[in-house]
């Protein structure tokens, strides 16, 4: 389909290339494929994003080959963002390249390894990792010749950055603008943060419940799960449990979404929202569920957090990790002489500014990189080298 014919079938509050705020560094446009798939192949491209296979997103990734990993996850919410996105017409290619680049700047060890990293963060600045994806794509890859970074659209990085301190967003320009003045971002960015919960709500039910950390007695008080398992079981009595649990989960995803579909739909119409201003114009996000569903979902959220990233042999996991990124912060601090020459380079005398370059290689390590690097330092077995090309 040629661009113009994809362009023709947008909605009018729908992002639109045409429209588009541009790069940063003004680019030829590119011959056969829109700004946003372009942004999108940026992405997929680029070692921050391989990076995710071996990043944890609740649990670690050497402890189960089947657990979903940051690009799984990655992969899901673009699944789930582009069926909303044809649904209500929206922007499907600059959904999937916002979903495929939402991680890019986690670090290693999921949320505690974030957490660790902020504290010894505290007196420069901190650590975000939604500030840190745009500084990925913005600054620390580096592939092309022209420019740093991948020189995104302005629409992609206006998705990336979910949420801003109005501190960090003095220092933002144009994209920091609209957490200043209250302002919502584009629909295909509310998609794939909506998107991104949907995701993780759910398949972290699924990977619970395979590895036993979760049980369906316990999920029986959770009324999306427990309403959809009831009716299958009255549907298909005889169902194996493990196909009972998927199929569940599909129904609990499907009801959410549709849910999502035909809610926004009707808010843009009520709201008579015409145009991608009017959506940024807009008081509060336009993308949502019915409270009903809305309520829910969050009921199901909280179960999540008591039950499944409470559980103590996450929470041993994430002690462990939290270990790993602090030893590895003070060592390289005390003596930046011990990191790989490529960082040493980016050095600079300001003390924040060299705190930043030790956030970014450790934030760049994936899960196993962070504990070789640790047994590297701390180990007194480990006496070689490593061989392994720093990140
Ligand atoms: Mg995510």
């Amino acid at each position: 389909m040629s661009r113009a014919a994809v362009t023709a079938m947008l909605a009018p509050y729908a992002a639109n290339e045409v429209n588009s705020r541009g790069r940063t560094h003004v680019e030829p446009p590119p011959l056969y494929r829109g700004e946003y798939q372009r942004d999108r192949d940026r992405i997929i491209h680029c070692a921050a994003f391989r990076r995710l296979e071996y990043k944890t997103q609740v649990f670690v990734n050497h402890e189960g080959d089947l657990f979903r990993t940051r690009l799984t996850h990655s992969l899901e919410v673009a699944q789930l963002g582009r069926s909303v996105a044809r649904a209500l017409r929206l922007n499907e290619d600059l959904t999937e390249a916002i979903a495929l680049a939402h991680d890019l700047g986690h670090t290693p060890f999921g949320h505690s390894g974030q957490h660790a990293l902020n504290e010894c963060m505290r007196e420069h600045g901190g650590f975000e990792h939604n500030l840190q994806s745009l500084r990925v794509v913005d600054v620390l890859e580096e592939r092309y010749a022209e420019f740093p970074g991948l020189n995104l659209t302005f629409e992609t990085r206006e998705g990336i950055l979910k949420h801003c301190s109005r501190e960090n967003a003095k220092k933002l320009g144009e994209l920091g603008e609209r957490f200043l003045h209250n302002k919502q971002p584009s629909l295909e960015a509310q998609l794939a943060n909506v998107a991104d919960e949907i995701a993780y709500n759910n398949h972290d039910v699924d990977d619970g419940l395979r590895y036993g950390l979760l049980d369906i007695e316990q999920l029986m008080d959770v009324e999306l799960f427990a309403s959809e398992y009831d009716a299958l079981g009255k549907r298909y009595p005889q169902l194996p449990l493990r196909r009972r649990v998927h199929e569940t989960i599909r129904h609990m995803i499907n009801r959410v979404v549709v849910d999502l579909i035909e809610h926004s739909s009707e808010r843009l119409t009520t709201l008579k929202i015409k145009t991608i201003d009017d959506v940024r114009g807009a008081k509060q996000p336009l993308l949502a569920n019915t409270e009903e569903i809305a309520g829910q979902a969050q009921t199901l959220k909280q179960f999540l957090r008591e039950n499944l990233y409470d559980h103590y042999r996450v929470r041993r996991m994430s002690r462990k990790a939290a270990r790993i990124i602090k030893q590895l912060y003070s060592a390289f601090i005390e003596d930046t002489r011990l990191l790989p020459t490529q960082y040493q380079e980016k050095l600079a005398t300001d003390p924040a500014l060299r705190a930043r370059v030790i956030a970014d290689y450790i934030a760049g390590m994936t899960d196993r990189y962070a504990i070789h690097e640790h047994a590297r330092l701390f180990d007194p077995a480990e006496l070689t080298w490593g061989g392994e090309p720093p990140v």
